[in-house]
This record gives structure tokens, C-alpha cells and sequence, in this order.
């Protein structure tokens, strides 16, 4: 008989109530804070090209219970896995059971696209779901990317570190990566049409003070100027806005473009300074620097698997020879 691998253990996070992941130890910039198995995962039948397009009517279409492949996915989970998911974030606590794992698998699941498979996967996790969102996130999310049949943890995921974490500090990542560079608006927008919550994270405060007549005209000056402003005249731009505390959709703007004029001159900590607004640039900057890295985990971890999975093959047929 061949034996399955117990899931990596999670160490140095828990799931607080009304705190969604809290770290319990500090993590450093880049640290692999954990590596989890999907607690269920559900091919959608729609492609994951028109996904976006397609995800609408597809969870609409989940709402019969005899056609929802939702709902039997959550069936075929194990009594105790059924109670992991019953933890799960809902809108829609007093809802029909069916209308609860709908909503459960819509609110807290990754869309996923897995390499040379044409259909969408959504995937839940016991503990990276629990994780809230910022629009500075301090985590991300790398999911394996090989097809089931090619690896033994198809989907397993693993949650890197984008910045410090101290311990004590909610680890937070971001729901909405496509729209990093959008301003607080339009993120707000989209949270709240997918998820149904206000953002009230750093990068969305509002300004905390209001600017006089000759403030405003000198910044209208800045920004009359638009795109022919030099990167010294930017900095001026922003570093008189910011001791305002205004913190805006031109601001935003204007501090990735600065940021991006450095990133491609291979200024990265000038980058990231510049780019500490409302932004969602810690993580996109960090991708972008250690994507590399970030695959090269992956793959290790499908070569090691590969290899577990020949040896239990092995051991497998050991065994039945032996039994014959
Ligand atoms: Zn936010």
C-alpha cells in the first residue's frame, strides 16, 4: 500500500479571530513562511483564458444543487476538512447550505490556471485564506503550477515573506494583484464588487490634512506639467505632498513613475523608497526582483516530489510482489 506524505507543518503562524493570519515569529524579507496543500481544489470547466470574463456565470450556475460542482466538491471532503471549510470567511452566514459553499469557495478561492491545462481551478486553503488583504501586502502567494498528474501536491502553495513581518503582525496579501498600479478608488471598486468590504488598509487612508490656496496652487503647477516633469522635480513634487499627508490618485501616480525610472535603472532600494505610497509596489517590485527565486522554490519542491513519488511507486510494487 502506498503511503501519502503528510503535509508540510505549518510553524510560526496561527489563525486569529477577527485578525485572519497573525505571524508568531519575526519573518524576514523573502522567508518561505509556509507551505500548504490545497484543502480542496475544483476544476471549473470554463477556460482559464475567459476566466474573467466566465467566473460571473459560473458561480451563478452554482446555485443548484444538482448541477453545482461546488457542492460536490465540498461533499467529497473528508467530515474534518468539511469543518476546516465551515470556518472559512462568508457573507452569508444565515444562507442555504448550498448558498454558504458557494459563496465560501467565491470569497476565499484562488483562480487558478495550472501549466498545459486549459480549465480555470479554484483552490482553497485552511490557512493562506485566512490571510487578509492590504494594498501593501507583506506576503505573497506562489502556487505550483504543475498539472495534478505531473506532481504529488498539485496546487500545494507557498507563502514568501514580500517584506519584514515582525512577530505579533497580521500577515496580509493582496486579492487584487492585476490592479496594483490602479489608484485607492478603483481598488476600493473592485474589493468591494468581488469581496464586499471597504479597504481601510495604509495605502487607503484618506489625507490627513487639507493644503491652503498656495500650497494647492504650487502643486497644480507640478501637475500641469504632467509627464515633462524630471525625476528631480518629481521627488520635489511628492516629498511636498507627502509632508502634507495627502495622499492621492496623481500622487500615487507620480511616485510609480519615479519608481519605475529607477527600477529600470537597476535602482531597486531607490525604487522601493520612492514607491512607499498607497501603491501596491512591495509586492509587485518584489516579484518582479525574485520571481527567479520564487520558481526555483517551486521546482525544487516538484523535483523532490517527483522523486517521492518513484520511491513510493517503488516501495508500492516492493510490496505487492511481496504479498503475491
Ligand atoms: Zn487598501
Amino acid at each position: 500500500m502506498a503511503a501519502t506524505p503528510p503535509p508540510p507543518p505549518v510553524t510560526g503562524v496561527e489563525i486569529v479571530k477577527g485578525e485572519g493570519l497573525v505571524a508568531q515569529q519575526q519573518f524576514e524579507r523573502g522567508a518561505l513562511i509556509l507551505t500548504e496543500d490545497p484543502l480542496v481544489m475544483c476544476d471549473t470547466g470554463k477556460g482559464f483564458s475567459t476566466w474573467d470574463k466566465e467566473a460571473g456565470a459560473f458561480y451563478q450556475e452554482q446555485h443548484e444543487y444538482s448541477k453545482s460542482i461546488l457542492w460536490k466538491a465540498f461533499n467529497n471532503l473528508e467530515l474534518f476538512d468539511q469543518g476546516v471549510f465551515n470556518t472559512l470567511y462568508t457573507t452569508k452566514r444565515k444562507a442555504s447550505k448550498l448558498e454558504y459553499v458557494v459563496d465560501a469557495f467565491r470569497h476565499n478561492g484562488f483562480q487558478f490556471g495550472f501549466r498545459n491545462v486549459n480549465n480555470a481551478h479554484v483552490i482553497l486553503y485552511r490557512f493562506i485564506c485566512a490571510a487578509y488583504h492590504s494594498c501593501i501586502p507583506n506576503a505573497t502567494v506562489m502556487i505550483n503550477e504543475f498539472a495534478p498528474d505531473e506532481t504529488l501536491h498539485p496546487g500545494q502553495a507557498r507563502l514568501v515573506a514580500t517584506r519584514e513581518i515582525p512577530a505579533g503582525s497580521p500577515i496580509v496579501i493582496d486579492y487584487i494583484p492585476k490592479l496594483w498600479k490602479e489608484d485607492s478608488a478603483a481598488r476600493q471598486q473592485a474589493l468591494m464588487a468581488r469581496w464586499g468590504f471597504d479597504c481601510n488598509c495604509e495605502g487607503c487612508k484618506p489625507a490627513k490634512a487639507v493644503m491652503d490656496a498656495s500650497e494647492r496652487s504650487i502643486c497644480r503647477t507640478y501637475h500641469e506639467k504632467g509627464l515633462r516633469l524630471s525625476a528631480a522635480e518629481l521627488r520635489l513634487y511628492i516629498g511636498f505632498m507627502s509632508k502634507l499627508g495627502k495622499w492621492d490618485k496623481d500622487l500615487s501616480r507620480l511616485c510609480l513613475r519615479l519608481a519605475h525610472d529607477h527600477e529600470t535603472r537597476d535602482e531597486y532600494r531607490e525604487a522601493m523608497h520612492i514607491a512607499q505610497s498607497g501603491l501596491l509596489v512591495e509586492q509587485h517590485f518584489y516579484l518582479k526582483c525574485h520571481y527567479g527565486e520564487l520558481s526555483r522554490i517551486c521546482a525544487d519542491c516538484f523535483l523532490e516530489d517527483r522523486n517521492l513519488q518513484a520511491e513510493y511507486r517503488e516501495t508500492e510494487r516492493a510490496a505487492r510482489i511481496f504479498l503475491e
